[in-house]
């Protein structure tokens, strides 16, 4: 057995910022952070385009907040916005202390770029590379404090004894082998889910692992049903095309050569929030304006030499996969499944509902983002609650002694993956995790509808028994990859059935979520969370109020 201080779960930036938080407060701490890939394949490192803080002397972080609450249509929780965009610009500042080298503008100032849905030029970069750039500094200084990392240990649930987490029963890759790693405060920062859908920006390993561990221990998740689709992703590839891209000036086209956008938001163009640009592209599209279900985003106009400063990493993904050069043609682009508004419901410091666990990053929902996340805000919600949620768990430490467990989680789990390793039969997971993919990518994309949500609800449950009787190929202990995927399929059935069912109950239409039979917000009755609790039957929903400041729904 395993025993530290505090376990986390999650070598991504929400991760990383807890664990150099909890020791930046108490240096003497034993901290754990567990990943099922090396730290620096957390998916953080593909975040491409920046990170907002309201820097510049023309910015306020009042209209920060007013543009986050703004463009997740108030479904976000102001006082959590309000701290999310107050702690905004010394993070960056911290950040840089760390080692983050961001780009500069002429006067040697931290550079910033326009992004959608934001009133000012907001959102720091290192030119397209930008999550690349933290998370290596991060996890730098991670080695700097010899902080303990379970690299490739996969986390298969939470121990939960007397109504406290103590921490979690994790396979280790390499050797093989279940193993309880006990702590007396656990972290889930175990980022986001985004292979729910089959055309998605997210790494293969966006599972929802943590929101399932959570979800499976009883606590609650918090607005499931709002997934945000990016509007341009490369063609047939879901590989994201970053809105930096739009930020520098790139424009939309659809195949009459019209930058359809003025129809949609004369005023913000391309740079509208991320749900209003998706819908378009939706329409265009659907109503025959598109090709092969694709729009062109057109760069030719930036020249070569801004293209190769600023948007290097798009170039060179555009001419790999796409077989275009950006430089000289319009890039494919097309709707995909980016991010998850929703996760477990955790307050600003990171407390759950569930007593001694904690969560931050995207598997988190604090709320901020509310019905549609800005872009840019994602990067800045990791380091700033992860941040807090990892002080607010080694505050919890003082005092407390360490407990011995039962063994009993750690047999439970043994049977469990010894069912798994041991049955026959024609199921394979990946099967059932394509055919996850295609049901909710079309039937919960951008347009959403009672019957298209009602035939999906059918089949997820459909796939939740075929996902319980998928067999292995491998049966061997080291590496074992065709395990992994088996328990993956588990975490993606059961997140997928809470994004459903929210989906199903809100009646209306709101940031990201798009009902064409219920096209209209509705303040009056929708204007409130969607809480999933897990029971036999399926997910329980209930729902709770919006904390309103500052800035009253319009
Ligand atoms: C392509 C792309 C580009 C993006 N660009 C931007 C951008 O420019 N700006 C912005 O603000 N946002 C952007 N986002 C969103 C943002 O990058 C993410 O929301 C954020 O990085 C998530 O960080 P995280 O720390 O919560 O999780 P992650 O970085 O995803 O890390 C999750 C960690 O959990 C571990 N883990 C998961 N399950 C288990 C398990 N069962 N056992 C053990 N370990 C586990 C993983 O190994 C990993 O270490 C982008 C997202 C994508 C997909």
């Amino acid at each position: 057995m395993k025993v530290h201080d505090l376990v986390i779960v999650g070598a991504g930036l929400a991760g990383m910022r807890a664990a150099l938080a909890a020791l930046e407060a108490h240096p003497h701490l034993d901290v754990a952070i567990l990943s099922k890939v090396h730290p620096v394949r957390s998916h953080s490192v593909a975040a491409q385009g920046g990170i907002n803080a309201a820097l510049g002397e023309q910015d306020s972080w009042e209209a920060h907040a007013f543009d986050t609450a703004k463009g997740g249509q108030y479904l976000g929780d102001q006082d959590a916005i309000e701290a999310l965009c107050r702690e905004a610009p010394d993070a960056i500042l911290d950040l840089e202390r760390l080692g983050v080298i961001f780009s500069r503008d002429e006067q040697g100032r931290i550079a910033q770029r326009p992004f959608g849905g934001s009133g000012a030029v907001r959102t720091c970069y290192a030119a397209d590379r930008t999550g690349h750039a933290i998370l290596h500094a991060l996890y730098e200084q991670l080695l700097k404090r010899q902080v303990c990392v379970y690299e490739e240990w996969y986390v298969t649930s939470l121990i939960v004894e007397e109504g406290h987490c103590r921490g979690v029963i994790a396979w280790d890759l390499v050797r093989g082998g279940l193993h309880p790693v006990v702590g007396k405060a656990t972290l889930l920062a175990a980022g986001g889910s985004g292979r729910v859908f089959s055309t998605s920006t997210n790494a293969v390993i966006n599972t929802g692992d943590g929101m399932a561990l959570a979800y499976r221990a009883g606590a609650s998740l918090e607005d499931m049903e709002f997934v945000q689709f990016h509007p341009t992703t490369l063609k047939g590839t879901g590989i994201l095309i970053t809105e930096g891209a739009r930020g520098e000036g790139a424009y939309l086209l659809n195949t009459l050569g019209d930058r359809f956008m003025a129809r949609y938001a004369p005023d913000q163009m391309e740079l509208a929030p991320r749900s209003t640009v998706s819908l378009a592209i939706g329409r265009e599209i659907l109503e025959g304006r598109g090709m092969d279900g694709c729009i062109l985003l057109d760069l030719r106009h930036l020249g070569r030499a801004k293209i190769q400063e600023r948007l290097p990493q798009i170039r060179q993904l555009a001419i790999e996969f796409a077989g275009v050069d950006p430089v000289e043609s319009p890039i494919p682009v097309q709707p995909g499944a980016h991010y998850q508004m929703g996760g477990v419901k955790a307050t600003q410091w990171g407390e759950t509902e569930l007593s001694g666990l904690y969560a931050a990053g995207e598997c988190a929902c604090v709320s901020v983002h509310g019905a549609n996340r800005l872009g840019g805000n994602s990067l800045l919600e990791t380091i700033v609650f992860g941040r807090r949620a990892g002080l607010r768990a080694a505050e919890s430490l003082r005092g407390v002694a360490p407990r011995a467990i039962s063994d009993h989680t750690l047999r439970a789990e043994e049977r469990r993956i010894g069912r798994l390793m041991d049955h026959r039969g024609p199921e394979r997971a990946w099967q059932v995790r394509d055919d996850l993919g295609r049901v909710m990518s079309l039937n919960l994309g951008i347009f959403r509808t009672k019957e298209s949500m009602t035939e999906a609800l059918g089949q997820v449950r459909a796939l939740q028994v075929r996902a319980a009787q998928v067999s292995l190929q491998d049966r061997g202990k080291v590496f074992n990859t065709d395990l992994i995927q088996a328990l993956e399929l588990q975490s993606l059935v059961d997140i997928a059935e809470t994004i459903v069912a929210g989906a199903l109950a809100r009646e209306e239409s709101r940031g990201a979520h798009y009902r064409s039979d219920f096209p209209a917000r509705n303040d009056a009755a929708w204007l409130k969370h969607s809480l999933a609790r897990r029971t036999p039957q399926g997910p329980s929903l209930s729902y709770i109020p919006v904390t309103i400041t500052r800035f009253p729904p319009k």
